[in-house]
């Protein structure tokens, strides 16, 4: 296959084909798109990371592109209550454009506010950070990637100096002699990934996997550890107090690559293995073999995902496994080290170019004046006009229409009525405000709350980069225009662009070509910690994915970070000391279980897209409540039962799946699906004190027979 296909017309025929990339998860598999009038085929392609596979979600992407619910005009609300009727595109964007300006001239700039998502090309989350900054001036821009990664960024900067998800190439885990999971569920979130984890066993490798459930992806270990939620922070540093005892660490390596070591031998000391049996489940003897097994072994690699991440102590519970893989010594040695799975298309990249509250291009912070010079001199604007840091997506979230909050939002690429924590109240939240706009291809359940709905263009349509899991950036190559009455993001952008700043030369900063606006994103990231100055289209085209940094059009990319030091001050890592806390809601007598969420196969984030799927919807029909038979028969429950999970902050039905694969104390249910079904109805909204990233995995409920 061709590996660096542009979109090419065959002579004599009317079919077409573009190389490109899968429009959903971080894992970007590579996929081939022929269209044959306009019946679209999607066809594996070789690529590091996917090695030929796809998913369902893959195989059946360009289901979409022709959809019945296809949005193809801009949708317009006159009144409150009142029904969404078509619009022009004129009126659509005046309407925007006078509400924005009817709302800043009543509250000020700070009272319009924007959400992105992970799932935008770097060019728009670029764009839309620009955008947010010059065209509407306000501080209030953050996206969907809170709730997906943020936890395991901050603390990848805190201890590593850098945020990329894997320091190393995925292809990487099939030499680990000893793969730990945690929170992680590739077999269902990502399933092409366990090619590696094939390659990892044929070489005689051990995976082990730490989840509360045994899920597919555990089902394949040599050994799960399978931890009451919220514990993972103390086996982490039990595995480190068990690697101390047994005189595992790596001194050398921790006396020259790092610092603070002290304090966390200090603070594991206390974790011994039998009360942390006693806190989490986890047998000793499994907690021993664990960190044998990581410690005895040449190569070695530990991964969190959202399992571990999506907690108030999420940011800690990431800095214990990092601490763990410092002190063995893993970090920078070829094989080894320690990652973080991203899960959103680009959730790399769209938190390294504007998108998050507190963030420039490059990965650039917005409170550095460094930083602020160098990017409004790209943006030709003074430093001093660009707003500070704003509030993380949440804290955005849960003020819009309060008397101190934004009063209008503008949402790309996102739908957080049900993808929000607490998802009930940021509904309330946003049916409040003055102005809600959301620029989707299809009607979310967030579109349907909007007062201007933007139709715009879908993945195959459009040319981009996108920054896979391993920071490799990517192209994602158009297979055909948009159609008829559909715009992309860009075009919207610099619509409103030029209708705010007062005429079309207004919009001239916000170029709609996207290969322009990468030009100009180079040359904002260039010297940032996420420098993309020498990743050029054409290079990206040619080798088809470059990693970052890269800072020389001619110079190296870098695949592996960290081999001679960290990008740090002093060039070393740090530990960070980090003790166990319970979870935000403690269970009680009037909830007695622990709930959980998380995702299954056939569905992707808040189901938008992948519920209009046939063969999706067939595969993943409906939410469900899954639950331990001992625990199904005390509540005398049967599969298929509709029951109610019910916390402080609401309640969701569903049918009941019993199943032996969870823990007796602990209900699961998957958060792809709105109305009755809708998990974040009861999840909670406490959030980490550093990354913002909220408590998903964790909360206090009782179920009932509904
Ligand atoms: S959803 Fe992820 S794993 Fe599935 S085909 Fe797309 S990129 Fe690959």
């Amino acid at each position: 296959m061709t590996q660096g296909a542009r979109v090419t017309t065959r002579p004599g025929t009317p079919s077409r084909e573009a190389a490109t990339h899968c429009p959903y998860c971080a894992l970007q598999c590579g996929m081939v798109l022929r269209e044959n009038g306009r019946r679209v085929e999607v066809l594996p392609r070789q690529f590091p990371t996917n090695r030929g596979g796809l998913c369902q979600k893959g195989w059946t992407a360009a289901e979409l592109l022709d959809h019945p619910d296809r949005l193809t005009t801009p949708l317009v609300r006159d009144r409150r209550g009142g029904e969404l009727r078509p619009a022009s595109w004129d009126e659509a964007l005046d309407r925007v454009a006078t509400g924005i300006r009817a709302v800043q001239d009543r509250y000020g700039r700070d009272a319009v506010a924007v959400f992105g998502g992970g799932g935008l090309t770097n060019e728009k989350a670029y764009a839309l950070g620009k955008f947010a900054r010059v065209a509407l001036r306000t501080r209030h821009i953050d996206y969907n990637g809170r709730w997906c990664m943020s936890s395991a960024a901050a603390a990848g900067l805190r201890a590593f100096g850098v945020d990329r998800g894997l320091p190393f190439p995925l292809a990487d885990l099939g030499r680990a002699e000893t793969l730990l999971l945690v929170g992680a569920n590739p077999a269902e979130t990502m399933p092409p990934l366990l090619r590696h984890l094939a390659d990892q066993r044929a070489r005689g490798g051990r995976l082990i996997v730490v989840d509360p459930r045994l899920t597919a992806t555990a089902r394949q270990a040599d050994l799960h550890l399978q931890p009451l939620p919220g514990t993972d922070l103390a086996v982490a540093n039990a595995l480190l107090h068990i690697a101390l005892s047994e005189g595992w660490v790596d001194r050398a390596y921790v006396a020259e690559r790092t610092s603070g070591f002290d304090e966390v031998r200090r603070t594991v000391a206390g974790y011994w293995p039998a009360e942390v049996e006693r806190l989490s489940g986890v047998p000793v003897a499994d907690l021993e073999a664990t960190a044998r097994a990581l410690a005895t072994v040449d190569r070695a690699i530990v991964l969190t995902a959202r399992g571990a991440e999506q907690h108030a102590k999420g940011v800690d519970t990431v800095a214990a496994f990092i601490n763990l893989t410092l002190a063995l010594g893993l970090p920078g040695r070829p094989g080894s080290g320690y990652g973080c799975l991203t899960g959103q298309g680009n959730g790399q990249g769209g938190r390294e170019h504007g998108q998050k509250a507190d963030q420039l291009p490059g990965y650039r912070r917005i409170d550095d004046p460094a930083a602020r010079e160098h990017v409004a001199r790209v943006w030709g604007v003074p430093a001093e006009d660009l707003p500070g840091p704003g509030v993380p997506a949440y804290a955005l979230l849960d003020s819009l229409g309060t008397a101190t909050g934004p009063r209008a939002l503008l949402v790309f690429g996102s739908n957080p009525v049900v993808s929000a924590p607490r998802a009930a109240r940021i509904e309330s939240r946003l049916r409040d405000l003055d102005l809600l706009v959301v620029a989707d291809f299809l009607r979310s359940e967030t579109a349907e709350l909007a007062d201007v709905v933007l139709p715009v263009a879908q993945w195959a349509e459009e040319d981009g980069t996108m920054t896979n899991l391993e920071g490799r950036v990517l192209r994602r190559r158009a297979l055909r225009e948009p159609p008829a009455g559909v715009r992309t993001d860009l075009a919207v952008l610099a619509a409103l662009a030029a209708r705010l700043e007062g005429g079309a030369a207004g919009g001239e900063g916000f170029p709609t070509d996207p290969r322009a606006v990468f030009e100009e994103l180079r040359r904002a990231s260039a010297g940032g910690p996420a420098d993309y100055a020498g990743v050029t289209w054409d290079r990206v085209e040619r080798d088809d994915g470059v990693f970052w940094p890269c800072p020389d059009p001619d110079g190296p990319d870098t695949p592996r970070l960290f081999a001679d030091s960290f990008p740090t001050p002093d060039g070393r890592a740090r530990f960070h000391a980090v003790t166990h806390r319970p979870a935000a809601e403690a269970v009680s007598a009037e909830y007695p279980l622990h709930f959980t969420t998380g995702r299954v196969l056939a569905q992707y984030q808040s189901g938008a897209q992948t519920r209009r799927v046939d063969a999706l919807r067939r595969a993943a029909p409906n939410g469900f409540v899954e639950l331990h038979p001992d625990l199904a028969d005390r509540l005398g429950v049967t599969e298929g039962d509709e029951v109610r999970v019910v916390s402080r902050r609401g309640e969701l039905r569903a049918p009941a799946r019993v199943s032996p694969a969870i823990r007796p104390d602990t209900v699961f249910a998957p958060f792809h699906w709105p109305g009755a079904a809708r998990a974040n109805s009861v999840t909670n909204d406490a959030v980490d004190p550093i990354s913002g990233m909220p408590e998903f995995k964790i909360c206090a409920v009782r179920v009932e027979r509904a």
